[in-house]
């Protein structure tokens, strides 16, 4: 039996993990789930799984969670210290998928105590990726990666020699508007923006993968985790979503990972890993497919990529201030404050004006620090909205 907690269980990666999780309920303790507002959802689960521990991060929704798991037996903990003090209790598997930088804390918590962490939560490693590879380092945890991308490139290399390795290759499916004309990208809808071609995700990661400030993400979570220099890394438009990362090695071979897209394969190797286990996932017919087409991204379609080169070479603390710039800037497209087209122009704007006035490539990165430089880009970012208006 293995104990597992899921950090983020009411989301879309979160309610994945509970799928597989529920189709074998014997073979698994659930210590917690949590979850924000979607309450309903989480006592449901949490019943569902039989968890020990049901949190949600609002603190006004404890009485609502409370009455909902009445006479259940299931723990009821509610508001942010909570989340950290449930990554505390021991589990064997711990799932941080959690959306944005309120995922740092659970991850880094559960690595401290030397535990088995899956991270979706990219944002974690984007903030404050060398404090957690040392974190794991230290108390002797395993970070596995539940990013598809990721997932497809920790897979290609079982069994290789990182030395050997001359470069990572992650594909995007180009988002909404790939086949848009450019000049309509300023008048592209919350709605346009919510629709992704191939996955089925929550949506601010939709958001970002139209943008593509998501493989941004994924560009500087490649660097951190598998400790490859910026130069290494590529990024290839793949609008099927099949092959989903290529490792290249020195003597020319490429080893790519293909699969369908649907995040219980990453998840489902995370959780069985270092074995592979059966999935409910489709079995792909690539003679039906036929064709896998590439193409390298358009720099001027997606400017975040190059935002991200930047943030990769700057090093330090940037990554925090671009996560957190990236929040607010799509925090302010969600509430209709600024355009589509704006977000970059913030996020950029935030790095520019750090990076001038408050230097970010020698700070020391602990997570004192990175909460700091993170609030602090947020606020840059609401101010940059009003330079823009
Ligand atoms: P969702 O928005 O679907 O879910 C986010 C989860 O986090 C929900 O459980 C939500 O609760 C909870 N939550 C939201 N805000 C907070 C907070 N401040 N504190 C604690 N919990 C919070 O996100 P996704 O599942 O799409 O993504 C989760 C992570 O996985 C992200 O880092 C994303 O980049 C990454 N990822 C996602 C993929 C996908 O297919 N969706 C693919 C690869 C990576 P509630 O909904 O109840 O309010
Ligand atoms: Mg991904």
């Amino acid at each position: 039996m293995k104990s597992v907690s899921i950090f983020g269980a009411t989301g879309s990666v979160g309610q994945s993990a509970v799928d597989l999780i529920a189709r074998a309920p014997a073979s698994y303790d659930v210590i917690a789930l949590t979850g924000g507002r979607n309450i309903a959802q989480l006592a449901a689960d949490a019943v569902r799984l039989n968890a020990k521990l049901a949190v949600t991060c609002h603190s006004e929704l404890f009485n609502d969670l409370k009455a909902l798991l009445a006479g259940t037996g299931v723990e009821v903990a509610a508001g942010d210290l909570a989340i950290t003090e449930a990554a505390h209790r021991p589990a064997d598997w711990t799932l941080s998928a959690i959306i944005g930088a309120a995922g740092l804390m659970p991850s880094f918590t559960a690595l401290s105590h030397g535990r088995t962490l899956a991270l979706a939560n990219k944002e974690s490693l984007v903030t404050a990726g060398p404090l957690l590879m040392q974190a794991a380092k230290d108390h002797r945890a395993t970070i596995l990666p539940v990013d598809s991308e990721h997932s497809a490139v920790f897979q290609a290399l079982v069994g290789e020699d990182m030395a050997a390795v001359e470069r990572v290759i992650i594909t995007a499916s180009g988002g909404a508007f790939r086949d848009w004309p450019m000049a309509d990208l300023a008048n592209a809808t919350l709605a346009q923006a919510s629709s992704h071609p191939n996955w089925d995700m929550g949506q601010r990661i939709t958001i970002d993968s139209a943008s593509m400030f998501n493989k941004g993400m994924e560009l500087i979570e490649t660097k951190e985790f598998f400790g490859v220099d910026p130069s290494m890394i590529e990024v290839l438009v793949h609008r099927e979503s099949l092959v989903h990362a290529l490792v290249g090695f020195n003597d020319g071979a490429l080893m790519a990972h293909i699969g369908p897209p649907d995040m219980r394969h990453a998840i489902g190797y995370a959780l069985h890993w270092p074995q592979r286990a059966e999935l409910p996932v489709e079995r792909l017919d690539l003679a039906k497919i036929g064709q896998l087409s590439f193409e390298a991204p358009d720099p001027a379609r997606y400017p975040a990529l190059g935002i991200a080169a930047d943030v990769m070479q700057i090093g330090g603390l940037a990554g925090a201030v671009f996560n957190a710039a990236k929040e607010r800037a799509l925090d302010q497209f969600i509430a209709g404050q600024i355009r589509f087209v704006d977000m970059a122009g913030v996020v950029s704007r935030v790095i520019d004006t750090m990076l001038a006035r408050d230097g970010l490539q020698n700070a020391r990165i602990t997570l004192d620090t990175v909460l700091e430089i993170d609030a602090l880009a947020r606020v840059r970012a609401d101010e940059a909205l009003h330079e823009l208006g």
